[in-house]
């Protein structure tokens, strides 16, 4: 990003012909990472942000080409959320986080792949099928924004968007070798996201660096009047100088290093942790003792909303439907059962069964409440450190057909991103070393709400001197 806005103003590169260039290596690449490549606005684009640059804009993202994950509406450009049942919507507007991004002269390059409707973690449930790790093409890049991960890591494309309900930015980051950053909830505008789990989403940046991931979190943050969520008030800029690591206490949850985490990854986050210990942080062992229960508590939570969110399909308003259908009902039955993928039913199904009156108590409820003690084991954490520390995912990208068949196993690899998202706080990826395969391995930080300058400033720190986020496949 930096190196392309240089190429610009200091050696008279065009964005137009970066385009071309990019297109044709899109072109050849089978990665799968987009499901929909927008050749003729992103020409349009490039056409603008030329005018922009010869009117002397300084701005650091006139003319990058980025990509959005395929659930973030896109005037004009088809949103298919990866699933058949939206796979001929084009929506009418664009989301804020995309105009926004207009608005500074990015170009909008097309759209990425993801697991239907967000629901995963391996980019393998999509209508478009599933997208490959640029490390290895027999592997999963991660999921659900695995699409923009690869892209990013592949280079065919600056940077991305993606969205995060329960670590789909962050999960892909660390297994493509990249940094994402989910963004405190409320602080970035959902508005044009098709909805997942409504208290859990965020829409969040993915880039080869923390400096450019802060780039772009710059452009979409702040309040936004048409998302009821997003937190009002002043949002000053992110600091692209890394912070200084004296004094800063550094948590790390004893419950992040359980039995699970594999060797590999272990060694790679103990090895992060000690490097910021040199670069002077203190590090203070911390409990989060309710995180245990977090996956139970998200998977009850997020496929209840999610039944809810997509009662919203119907084949009367948006997208698919059947047709031949005797009347109403089987018409619903039949657009629905046609529309959505194995995991969408299967998550619905869970859904509607702890919502339903009798179990809405044993379930829904109690999982809210177990929801609050979770949040207030990160509040009384950070009053004894200034970030938490750990793995971003237990393991290592896996198998593309590994684990299929095993949705739970699946389920039980969010352990550590999860947390962040029920208590609304930020947490970064950033690449940290590589398993003994030459796979990455991510770190994760986290910070209290709000505070995604303490996030990407010791996201900075760490890559001023280390080079893993550097690293091409
Ligand atoms: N892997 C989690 C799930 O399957 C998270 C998905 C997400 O963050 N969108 O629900």
């Amino acid at each position: 990003m930096f190196e392309i806005a240089r190429l610009y103003r200091r050696f008279g590169l065009r964005p137009v012909e970066l385009l071309e260039e990019l297109l044709g290596t899109i072109r050849r690449d089978n990665l799968n990472a987009y499901i929909t490549v927008d050749e003729e606005g992103a020409l349009r684009d490039a056409q603008e942000a030329e005018q922009i640059l010869a009117q002397g804009s300084d701005d650091v993202l006139a003319g990058i080409p980025l990509a959005i994950k395929d659930n973030i509406c896109t005037r004009g450009i088809r949103t298919t959320c990866g699933s058949n049942i939206l796979a001929d919507f084009v929506p009418a507007y664009d989301a804020t986080v995309v105009e926004r991004l207009r608005k500074r002269g990015a170009i909008i390059i097309g759209k990425t792949n993801l697991d239907e409707f967000a629901m995963g973690s391996t980019t393998t449930t999509s209508n478009a099928g599933p997208t490959k790790n640029p490390f290895d093409e027999t592997r999963t890049p991660g999921g659900s924004s695995g699409g923009s991960a690869a892209a990013v890591a592949a280079d065919l494309c600056a940077g991305a968007l993606g969205s995060d309900t329960g670590g789909s930015i962050r999960q892909p980051a660390s297994f493509c070798g990249i940094t994402g950053l989910k963004p405190t909830y409320g602080s970035v505008s959902r508005f044009g996201l098709v909805a997942f789990a409504s208290s859990l989403d965020q829409i969040g940046p993915m880039a080869h660096s923390a400096r450019e991931t802060a780039v772009l979190f710059d452009a979409i943050k702040g309040h936004d009047p048409k998302d009821s969520t997003s937190v009002p008030g002043e949002y000053a800029p992110i600091d692209l100088n890394a912070l200084d690591m004296h004094g800063i206490r550094i948590g790390v949850p004893q419950e992040f290093f359980a039995e699970g985490l594999s060797p590999d990854v272990e060694r790679a986050v103990r090895f992060g942790i000690t490097a910021y210990e040199e670069l002077g942080a203190r590090i203070v062992p911390i409990r989060l003792p309710h995180i245990r229960y977090g996956v139970a508590v998200y998977y009850v939570i997020a496929t209840a909303e999610a039944s809810s969110n997509l009662a919203r399909y119907d084949g009367v308003r948006y997208g698919l439907r059947a047709d031949g259908a005797k009347d109403l009902t089987d018409m619903y039955l039949q657009t629905r059962s046609q529309g959505f993928g194995a995991e969408v039913k299967r998550r619905i199904m869970l859904g509607t069964y702890v919502l339903s009156a009798g179990y809405y108590d044993a379930y829904y409820k109690k999982a809210s409440q177990v929801r609050t003690l979770i949040a207030r084991d990160f509040s009384e954490a950070f009053g004894q450190c200034d970030l938490i520390a750990g793995p971003t995912s237990p393991v290592t990208s896996f198998g593309l057909d590994e684990m299929m068949d095993d949705p739970l196993s699946i389920y039980l690899l969010d352990i550590y991103t999860i947390p962040a998202n029920l208590a609304g706080l930020p947490a970064l990826s950033i690449p940290c070393g590589f398993a003994e395969d030459g796979l990455p391995i991510g770190m994760q930080l986290m910070a209290p709400h709000f505070r995604e300058d303490r996030l990407l400033g010791a996201g900075m720190a760490f890559q001023d001197c280390t080079r893993f986020h550097r690293v091409k496949p």
